[in-house]
């Protein structure tokens, strides 16, 4: 039997263990086999569990030689991004805070995979506490982009992007808040959707900003993203912002289908900010939807502007209250040597968090605070608002909205480091989606010339996934190419 498994996509990989073609041991191994090969290049994965990972998917062969039902995603070997509490292995976000920290439970997603027969090969490197947008803000390691090792691979979930694109494991979860999940995607060359706000259990994702934060899958294709979404989409008892709305079989939503569906083009995203190459290779995707017969609408969301500034403002003032826990008393790091407990605290915490990590805190203590409150928070809890309304109402108008993911390819590792709102720029086109709490899904829609993928969005109404998901799968049957194996990982 072949021992390229690790380039196949779930879907195969689930199918091929189900009818007994492969062992889910077999693909594990083949996993295991690619990360010792091109980890090293890489540099996506923290922890490598071939261990624990042995033994899942040894259970799940047991089950299927006991006659049992191994489940939707038998074997699939998923890579976890290292914000999202796994009792294996430690959880720390990359952060030295967290730095050896044990979580005494599985997050739900965890917990519904394992039980969706996935195994899980280990955790995936992210900006600390999911916070930049190229992965350099790991207290561990620069992840590389596999399709050029001198450019970084999107972030905060850059380690589950590269590692997905890099084929070390058929699908890795990420976390979005502002376009976490979407824009490494866009920049590693895989498909990438953040949910709908409430459509996942937070239960064990570290929060972040908890208003704006959801989890969502990388895959290596829309099929593959739907197989995940209907594992682990559905209320959460132990999440009281997960939605109690049904879910679909989001398998039946692919069908390449989009005759009469209208596009909505925000006009306030194709403007100078968006280079010509990025216009160019956009332009075409939606070309090929209308050739299919998708209806083209010019749109408009008129607070565009406004976004950056009003995510800085709520996404901060939430991550200075999520980040308060971490004080040196009940969870990770403590500075040693301290002569009582206000130096305990000072000190740990600035030995212990890095340069973003600390900006944002502050940050958010300053908009959160008296006479300060109700001209930063207040005002972007209302702008907020008008943007979500601004969406509500392009809605009336159009059935999805397509747009760029991110106004760039991926970057040179260290181009951005010195320029924090150059940095926050890059999720210009992605953090509304948040804002208004709608789904948005990154895939794939070219190579720029100098060979680094292209991302195209697509957003729909709160709870569409299956309108989302439909277009894309259009646009993946008709594009007419295959991302293939990354440059730099080839021969
Ligand atoms: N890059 C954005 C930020 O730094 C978004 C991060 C995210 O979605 N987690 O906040």
């Amino acid at each position: 039997m072949s021992n390229s498994w690790y380039e196949k996509t779930a879907l195969e990989i689930r199918d091929a263990v189900r009818a007994k073609k492969v062992s889910a041991l077999e693909v594990t191994d083949s996993c295991l086999k690619r990360i010792e090969e091109v980890d090293g290049k890489l540099l996506a994965f923290i922890d490598v569990w071939a261990d624990a990972a042995r033994k899942q998917a040894q259970a799940v062969d047991a089950k299927i030689a006991a006659g049992k039902d191994p489940g939707p995603l038998a074997g699939v070997p998923i890579g976890v991004k290292d914000v999202l509490c796994t009792k294996e292995g430690t959880t720390t976000c990359c952060s030295k805070i967290l730095k050896g920290y044990r979580s005494p439970f599985d997050a739900t997603v965890i917990e519904r995979l394992a039980e969706a027969g996935a195994v899980f090969p280990g955790k995936l490197n992210m900006d600390e506490f999911a916070m930049g947008s190229s992965t350099e803000n790991s207290s561990i390691q620069r992840t590389r982009n596999p399709w050029n090792l001198d450019c970084v691979p999107g972030g905060s979930s850059g380690g589950s992007a590269a590692a997905v694109a890099g084929h070390e494991c058929a699908v890795a979860l990420g976390s979005d808040t502002g376009g976490s999940i979407r824009q490494p995607a866009a920049c590693c060359g895989c498909v990438g959707i953040k949910p709908t706000y409430g459509r996942v259990s937070r239960y064990g994702l570290v929060a972040f900003a908890s208003s704006l934060d959801q989890i969502g899958p990388f895959t290596k294709d829309v099929t593959d993203c739907a197989l995940v979404m209907n594992t682990i989409f559905g209320r959460d008892p132990k999440d009281s912002t997960s939605a109690d709305i049904p879910v679909p079989d989001f398998t039946k939503a692919l069908t390449p289908a989009v005759k009469g569906l209208r596009l909505g083009l925000p006009k306030e995203y194709y403007t100078d900010a968006l280079g010509a190459e990025m216009r160019d290779k956009i332009q075409a995707a939606i070309k090929v939807l209308e050739s299919l017969g998708a209806e083209i609408v010019e749109v408009s969301l008129p607070h565009t502007d406004y976004a950056i500034a009003t995510y800085y403002i709520i996404c901060t003032a939430e991550a200075s209250a999520n980040l308060a826990r971490f004080d040196g008393v009940r969870y990770g790091y403590r500075a040693p040597g301290v002569a009582n407990v206000d130096e305990m605290y000072r000190k740990t915490k600035s030995e212990a968090y890095g340069h973003e990590v600390r900006r944002r805190i502050m940050l958010g203590t300053y908009v959160l605070s008296s006479g300060y409150y109700d001209a930063y928070y207040l005002k972007a809890q209302k702008v907020r608002s008008l943007i979500r309304r601004d969406f509500m109402d392009a809605f009336k108008q159009c059935d999805v909205i397509v747009t760029p993911t991110s106004p760039t390819p991926a970057f040179k590792i260290g181009e951005k480091t010195a320029d924090p709102l150059e940095m926050y720029l890059s999720d210009i086109y992605t953090i509304s989606v948040n804002l208004a709490g709608i789904p948005g899904l990154s895939m794939p829609c070219g190579l720029t010339a100098s060979g680094l993928p292209a991302g195209l969005q697509i957003m729909a109404k709160p709870f569409d996934e299956e309108t989302l998901l439909r277009v894309a799968y259009t646009y993946e049957q008709k594009r007419g190419f295959e991302m293939g194996m990354p440059a730099a990982l080839r021969g």
